[in-house]
């Protein structure tokens, strides 16, 4: 059998980037108006910092404005709270994102529902994530998004109808949104997790496979049914055994190439679509908050 194509989400994340970018440029010559990104940072974790500084990056690559505010580790609820309100009343920023996760003295639930659900550019706030569940128009988590336009482009429209999907993992950033977005696209749709009995059976019958547990290389070769599309959220930073760590994905790469139709690498799969998706969700918030129409 012949090897699964790889899904380069970089280069299909670079697309999406540029048709951004030339929103942003129609928006700024229709209306004077440049989209603006707030990232609020609370503490020093690196990884989150490596996240908030790649945003930032992107976003004004776009042609966004881009804030960023950094916030002690030490900072309490309400000054984080009133940090959300401003950026929520200032009409230079359209879309506002509380980098996850909080300090444990934060009510990281309550902060997030704080943001304006017309800015809240993660999806997360509890208004979005009820309209997407209901099927209203909703802004959806970049990163369920980023797979979700994968795998469209990938199969069609007609090839995700009627579909076997699995889902593994049921978080509310990732695996649910996701689930919802398959029902969407009309798939039938499990949700695995880590009480599901026998996983291994359960991602046999899929012709899709999500896999969003955060468990290294978890998703072995035998698991996955000949042709199927695997679609690869894991982050996962291992030891290389040189004293050197390396990133994997939740599915072992090398064995699922071997039988799955198409797959996405780690790195280079998912993860660039994120943040295309954020910058995407961003110049539509922007848009909408200034009646702009939506582009062909
Ligand atoms: P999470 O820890 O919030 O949720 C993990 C989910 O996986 C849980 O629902 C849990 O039930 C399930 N799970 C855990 N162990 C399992 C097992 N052994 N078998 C079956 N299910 C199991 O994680 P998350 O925030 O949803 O992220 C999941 C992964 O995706 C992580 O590796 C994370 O780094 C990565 N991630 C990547 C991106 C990206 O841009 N590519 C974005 C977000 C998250």
């Amino acid at each position: 059998m012949s090897e699964a194509t790889v899904i380069d989400g970089k280069a299909f994340a670079a697309k999406v980037r540029e048709g951004v970018a030339g929103e942003v440029a129609a928006l700024k010559a229709a209306r004077g108006v440049v989209p603006g990104l707030a990232v609020v940072l609370v503490g020093d974790d690196p990884a989150s910092q490596v996240y908030v500084r790649g945003k930032g990056k992107a976003t004004l690559e776009a042609g966004m404005e881009s804030f960023t505010f950094r916030m002690a580790g030490t900072s309490s609820h309400d000054e984080v709270l009133a940090r959300v309100e401003a950026l929520n009343a200032d009409p230079r920023v359209n879309g506002v994102l509380v980098q996850l996760p909080l300090p444990g003295q934060i009510d990281e639930r309550a902060i997030v529902d704080a943001v304006d659900p017309a800015k809240d550019v993660d999806g997360f706030h509890v208004v979005n994530t009820g309209r997407l569940a209901t099927g209203l128009d909703a802004t959806v988590p970049c990163t369920p998004l980023g797979c979700q336009l994968l795998l469209r482009d990938r199969l069609g429209a007609d090839g995700l109808k009627g579909a076997e999907a699995v889902v593994v993992g049921r978080s509310n950033i990732v695996g649910k949104p996701m689930a919802q977005l398959l029902l969407r696209d009309h798939c039938t749709v499990t949700v695995a997790h880590s009480r599901t009995k026998d996983l291994p059976a359960v991602v046999r019958r899929a012709d899709i496979v999500v896999a969003a547990a955060g468990r290294p290389e978890m998703v072995r070769g035998d698991w996955i049914k000949p042709g199927a599309t695997v679609i690869d959220v894991g982050i996962n930073r291992i030891e290389r055994g040189d004293g050197k760590t390396r990133l994997v994905g939740d599915v072992r790469f090398d064995e699922a190439v071997k039988v799955a139709g198409a797959v996405t690498p780690v790195p280079g799969g998912v993860g660039p679509m994120t943040i295309a998706c954020l910058l995407a969700n961003t110049v539509a918030a922007a848009r909408r908050q200034h009646g702009a129409p939506e582009p062909d």
